[in-house]
């Protein structure tokens, strides 16, 4: 393969990933080798070759494969660094590993039966906010390794809302206050797999021995073992002899014990008989405060990197669901600003995210909510934005204001500008009216959570 070559397999590449991703990603590869079966690039950074090479190898490779090379592999080389120059280092060893790597398991000892701990994932990372606090501390009280006072302890909540996360931080706390322990952390997966295995091996005995010879045990994801009969059973047995052992159990799910679907009766009231918490969606306070967390992470690995005003609200206000997906979005701004060398300001990170904020794009106007508003409290929206000051107008018209000031990124005086050209003073006075109000005016609070969720609102900046 030559640099030509490479040329014309990036045009086909432009089609399949999309001009987006294309300019941000494929375009400043730049083709160095292929020996071996490994096509090497150099790239601006280690993060950029890691990236790529997570998310467009199966890309890559199928587009020059098609064109008649056989490559099994990528590799990566940053170029114009000083450092690197005498001695390349491949970008995919020296760069942060993304996700946790499981251990290989061909053996039924301890070590290699749990996976591998995620060095990011501790209590020091982890955000606490109102949708999390009751699982953190629950997380927390478990991690002191004190007397088992709940059993097992039970987390369940969406996708990407911490469950992993806090499952390991737990693992790190205890590894660190009591070395001695043994700390067992896998996934449901994995313990079916282990379970099959150790059939197959006809080697019961050494499985049930390793895992009631655990001190804690903590089983990821456990909505994957239900309806696959004989490792549910297994599992049950297991996780009935630890605690009578008074070893504490901890596990996760993607929903509550009694909504897992194909688990066995018995199993789950067993499972409600310790401490279930739940994570609940993040808000908008929560998803700010993980994104300034993971902002001061990514400076320090991209160093001088400028995140503008207002970005992190934007992605807060924006992203709503998954914290990975936030996480990814922040990622890529930090990769962009590190080889584009300028400022990440809204309206490039605007640009940047384009398809993050289009799919979670849950916008509302300053007219919806002037609708609603009006035909919440019954009156005319001509009055809603009239000049009438009696207060069966005045007030609704402030919480209109309000809630354009929360729930939209309009600025005082845009919004101004849809309540009939009023002064900008005039809606920062019925904005802090409403502040003041919400406080002990229970029916406004009321009024103002009915309206947010009439228009489909997650939780507004405060
Ligand atoms: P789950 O297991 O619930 O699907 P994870 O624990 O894997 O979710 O979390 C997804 C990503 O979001 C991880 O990178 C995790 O570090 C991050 N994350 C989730 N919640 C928080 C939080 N409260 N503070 C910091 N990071 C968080
Ligand atoms: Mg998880």
């Amino acid at each position: 393969m030559t640099r030509e070559t490479w040329g014309k397999v990036r045009e086909q590449l432009r089609a399949s990933v999309g001009q987006n991703n294309f300019s941000a990603w494929i375009e400043p590869l730049e083709f160095s080798d292929l020996s071996d079966g490994v096509l090497t690039f150099l790239v601006p950074s280690v993060f950029m070759g890691n990236w790529v090479d997570r998310y467009f190898r199966e890309s890559i490779l199928t587009e020059v494969n098609a064109g008649g090379e056989s490559v099994r592999r990528l590799a990566f080389r940053v170029r114009d660094s000083a450092n690197d120059a005498h001695d390349p280092q491949p970008a995919r060893e020296a760069a942060p590993e993304p996700a946790p790597r499981e251990a290989a398991v061909s053996l039924p000892s301890f070590a290699q039966t749990g996976a591998k701990l995620d060095e990011k994932f501790t209590f020091s990372s982890f955000v606490v906010g109102k949708p999390n606090e009751l699982a953190h501390a629950a997380a927390r009280r478990v991690a002191e390794g004190g007397a088992v006072s709940f059993n097992p302890l039970f987390l369940y909540g969406g996708v990407g809302l911490g469950k992993t996360h806090l499952m390991h931080a737990i693992a790190w706390e205890l590894k660190e206050r009591s070395p001695e322990k043994r700390v067992l952390y896998l996934s449901a997966e994995k313990f079916m797999y282990r379970f099959v295995q150790a059939l197959r091996d006809r080697d019961m005995m050494g499985f049930k021995e390793l895992f009631r010879s655990v001190d804690v045990l903590i089983v990821d994801d456990i909505q994957f073992i239900a309806g696959k009969d004989s490792t549910q059973e297994e599992f049950f047995h297991t996780f009935n002899a630890l605690v009578d052992l008074r070893k504490q159990v901890i596990l996760s799910a993607d929903c509550a014990p009694g909504d897992i679907e194909g688990m066995e009766h018995r199993i789950v009231s067993r499972l409600q008989s310790g401490l279930v918490v739940d994570l609940h969606p993040t808000s908008y306070e929560l998803r700010l405060g993980i994104l300034q967390s993971k902002c001061q992470y990514f400076a320090q690995q991209f160093s001088g990197v400028v995140i503008g005003d207002g970005v992190l609200e934007l992605l807060a206000h924006r992203i709503t669901g998954n914290v990975r997906v936030l996480e990814g979005a922040l990622t890529r701004l930090f990769a962009h600003g590190s080889f584009m060398h300028r400022e990440i300001d809204v309206d490039l990170a605007q640009e940047c995210l384009r398809d993050l904020l289009r799919a979670s794009d849950t916008r509302i106007t300053v007219d919806e909510i002037q609708r609603k508003v009006a035909d919440h409290f019954n009156i005319k929206l001509s009055d809603l934005l009239g000049p009438k000051r009696n207060r069966i107008y005045a007030r609704p018209r402030q919480i209109a204001m309000y809630l354009s000031k929360n729930m939209t990124d309009r600025s005082l005086p845009d919004i101004a500008r849809r309540f009939g050209g009023r002064d900008h003073t005039t809606i920062m006075h019925g904005i802090r009216k409403i502040d003041q109000l919400r406080v002990d005016d229970r029916q406004i609070e009321e009024d103002i959570s009915m309206l947010r969720r009439a228009l489909g609102g997650h939780e507004a900046p405060a």
